[in-house]
């Protein structure tokens, strides 16, 4: 026999309970992003290489150290999504939807591939869902992505213990007033700032906020804050998001080192963090993005939205859904198998999940309906089959009676 082959690390197979939990993450969000007015897409999973390197910015994690990226046959330079607002963007642009019917609420749900270590809660095959509000400058459409998204933890039961965090990044005037700050600051602690962090000093001072480096966070912590920097305007429109927050009744606390990894944020940057998935604690991460559609060639739309990992979110379900308990119909004997097949069809047809073993006696085919969990057994023997009935047993409670296959139908679809 040849050796059994793996998954490739990093990734994960979802089976059982796991796809249980990772399904109901998907559908809760669906069904409560539908509320607010969402229209669910679907991009495809690689895209040219310059709808991430373009936005990105090329100074983030993901476009440095984590994307898949690979020259195809034909020669192109195609990456594996990290991410999917770049490609909700690009498709907003390239599906000529830029000029009419804005704003555009979009939510999506998919695999997602960035080349990380592996750990606990972070894969290299990983899924996000998202919500994405393209084409509205108001503060108002900040507060209401946050506010779906913070429903959908409600309706997943795992709000509790999750904490919103905000703060802004100001608008281009007060970011270059704060990026010169920061350039002043960290140019004093050059010496200790990582290696990675020495380069962002020079690229993108911003980005030093967000290091994991353990040297770096301890410079970090008595950086400047934004809010010492903020245009009137700015610092206005972040008084109208938390506003509206509180409106909405979403709980939150300001965070002035929340700068978010990628480059195409401005104003509004927020994470859901939790305490209790160890070093892996944001769930759900977003902002407000004003450029990013005109970086995919398309005219001036600004956008707020977020991403959640449904693996995290998948782990904090504190129970996973069950599986459901279908009826198991068994003919007695060959000459019964008809019958079977008959009122089994009857049953899915009525949405009654129903099972029907291939083989095996009574005895046998009891044993694997307790092994499904089945809820019901419909026995069709030959003495039923003469007087038109069948025997409807129910397995938790262990009783049993006669009934006419159109009657069990009923009972068990009811
Ligand atoms: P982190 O700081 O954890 O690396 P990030 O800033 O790279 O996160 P985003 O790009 O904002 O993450 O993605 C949004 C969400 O997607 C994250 O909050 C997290 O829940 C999830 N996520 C990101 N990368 C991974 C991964 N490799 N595996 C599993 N989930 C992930
Ligand atoms: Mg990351």
């Amino acid at each position: 026999m040849a050796s059994p082959l793996q998954p490739v690390r990093g990734t994960r197979d979802l089976i059982g309970e796991d796809f249980r939990r990772h399904h109901h993450v998907a559908e809760t969000a669906r069904r409560v992003t539908a509320l607010y007015g969402f229209e669910e897409w679907a991009t495809p999973i690689f895209e040219d290489t310059r709808v991430f390197a373009r936005s990105l910015g090329d100074t983030s994690d993901v476009v440095t150290k984590e994307m898949y990226t690979f020259t195809d046959r034909g020669g192109d330079s195609i990456t594996l999504r990290p991410e999917n607002t770049a490609g909700v963007c690009r498709a907003l642009v390239s599906n000529g939807l830029t000029q009419s019917n804005l704003p555009r609420k979009v939510f999506y749900a998919g695999p997602m591939f960035r080349y990380e270590r592996p750990q606990k809660g972070r894969y290299r095959q990983f899924h996000q869902i998202g919500a994405e509000i393209l084409g509205a400058a108001e503060p108002l459409a900040d507060a209401e992505v946050i506010a779906a998204g913070w429903d959908i933890l409600k309706a997943l039961s795992i709000a509790e213990g999750v904490v919103l965090e905000i703060n802004t990044l100001g608008d281009a005037e007060s970011r270059d007033a704060y990026r010169a700050a920061l350039v002043a600051y960290f140019t004093g602690h050059r010496e200790r700032l990582s290696e990675d962090s020495r380069v962002r000093l020079e690229k993108n001072p911003l980005r030093i906020l967000d290091s994991k480096d353990e040297g770096d966070k301890a410079i970090v912590a008595n950086a400047p804050p934004m809010k010492d920097y903020l245009t009137e305007a700015a610092s206005s429109f972040y008084a109208q998001v938390q506003s509206y927050l509180a409106r909405f009744g979403v709980p939150f606390r300001q965070n002035d080192r929340i700068v978010r990894g990628l480059d195409y944020y401005s104003h509004t940057a927020f994470e859901f963090v939790t305490d209790r998935l160890g070093a892996q604690g944001t769930v759900m991460a977003g902002g407000r993005y004003n450029g990013l559609v005109e970086e995919m060639g398309g005219p001036s739309t600004p956008s707020v939205g977020w991403a959640a990992g449904m693996e995290r979110l998948s782990m904090l379900l504190t129970e996973a859904p069950a599986a459901p308990r279908p009826v198991a119909v068994i003919p007695v004997g060959e000459a019964q198998e008809g019958a079977a097949l008959d009122l089994a069809q009857k049953l899915r047809a009525a949405g009654v999940v129903t099972e029907i073993g291939y083989k095996g006696n009574l005895k046998r085919r009891m044993e694997r309906a307790n092994r499904l969990s089945a809820r019901a057994a419909l026995i069709l023997g030959e003495e039923e089959a003469a007087k038109g009935v069948v025997q409807l047993r129910n397995l938790d409670a262990g009783t049993q009676e006669s009934v006419t296959p159109d009657e069990a139908v009923r009972r068990l679809s009811a």
